[in-house]
């Protein structure tokens, strides 16, 4: 029997390269494609000799064409933290758009069904607590995370829009904030933040008071949750995240004790927009998928901080994280 076909949209991301690495050990065909813009090369570069997995360096805001047939299309191309929007706000904006009006044409194109990756940022700076599906959100649009929240909310309504349509078989996953190896050492996240400032002997800077709250998911879990609902017939969004929620000033405190190291704590300015808390619901994974994260933040972090300190000295010290002058000039 012929393989099933997948094309993974932001294949050398960090979340694109995980589900790569799933996919192709489900014995899948991979089709891989980014332009590289914040995905790294080096995530997927050991999937190169397998017969199941080829990769084009493409940019999904043009015509999208696929030889032969299609089965599945995830849509992982988005940059995807805060500096990202703020460096690159009008490739945010198109990715999430005629990104996904191109994934969702080729979806219609191949009969192939198709998975949305929307976000918690859908929720804004959330009024309702912990965010369950049915709240509609409370997103700034002119903000600085506008434009990822406000393409990512358009996805969705193009994404419905083809499956009412059209007909076209498709999938959303509201990610809550996830972490595990291959994350940006520089993206600005939370995560590999503090755990570069420790392993640099940096204080380790937080945002605001540290009061705001974050439910981190670890790489595998969400990779799951995902793998279940493309296999699930529920086309609705479901939250996909680990509602154990903690401050952003514990976090750092848990960072610090991982790494052992006796960086002090300095406070910032909390950015505008910055989310005051946040906190997935997820009895409708439970109920459809039978999915909840297995994996505890301490075990998680370990593996993280593992994958972190294997990173080399240059690569540890560099403040370069993105190709964004080269792309820019372009675009
Ligand atoms: N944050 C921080 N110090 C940093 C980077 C981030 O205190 O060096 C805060 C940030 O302001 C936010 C939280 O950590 O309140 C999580 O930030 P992240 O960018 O990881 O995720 P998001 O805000 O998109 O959920």
């Amino acid at each position: 029997m012929s393989r099933k076909r997948i094309l993974i949209t932001g294949a050398a991301g960090f979340l694109g390269s995980h589900l790569c690495d799933r996919f192709v050990k489900e014995d899948y065909h991979v089709i891989g494609m980014d332009n590289l813009i914040t995905g790294k090369l080096r995530n997927i570069e050991h999937l190169f000799h397998l017969e199941n997995f080829e990769f084009f360096n493409y940019d999904v805001t043009r015509f999208i064409h696929i030889h032969g047939k299609l089965d599945y299309i995830l849509h992982f191309a988005s940059p995807a933290s805060p500096i990202d929007y703020l460096k690159i706000p009008i490739q945010t904006l198109k990715v999430g758009s005629l990104g996904t009006h191109n994934c969702l044409g080729l979806a219609l194109e191949k009969k192939a069904r198709i998975l949305i990756a929307s976000t918690s940022e859908v929720y804004g700076d959330p009024l309702v607590h912990p965010q369950n599906e049915d709240y509609y959100g409370n997103v700034n649009p002119v903000g600085p995370r506008g434009v990822y929240d406000e393409a990512k909310r358009f996805q969705e309504a193009m994404t419905m829009a083809y499956h009412t349509y059209h007909g076209v078989e498709t999938r959303i996953v509201r990610i809550f904030n996830t972490y595990g190896s291959r994350m940006r050492l520089n993206d600005g996240r939370a995560l590999p933040a503090f755990i570069g400032q420790a392993l640099r002997g940096e204080d380790i800077t937080v945002f605001g008071d540290g009061s705001q709250t974050r439910s981190f998911c670890y790489i595998d879990d969400l990779v799951e949750g995902i793998y279940r609902l493309l296999h699930s017939d529920y086309h609705l969004p479901v939250n996909i995240g680990n509602p154990d929620e903690i401050s952003i000033k514990d976090f750092a405190e848990e960072i610090i004790e991982l790494t052992g190291s006796d960086q002090k704590i300095v406070y910032k300015d909390l950015p505008k927009d910055d989310p005051l808390q946040r906190q997935p619901d997820i009895t409708r994974a439970k109920e459809i998928l039978g999915w909840e994260p297995n994996v505890s933040r301490k075990k998680g972090l370990k593996l993280t901080y593992d994958y972190f300190k294997s990173l080399s000295k240059e690569e540890l010290m560099s403040k370069e994280h993105n190709n964004f002058e080269k792309f820019i000039k372009k675009n």
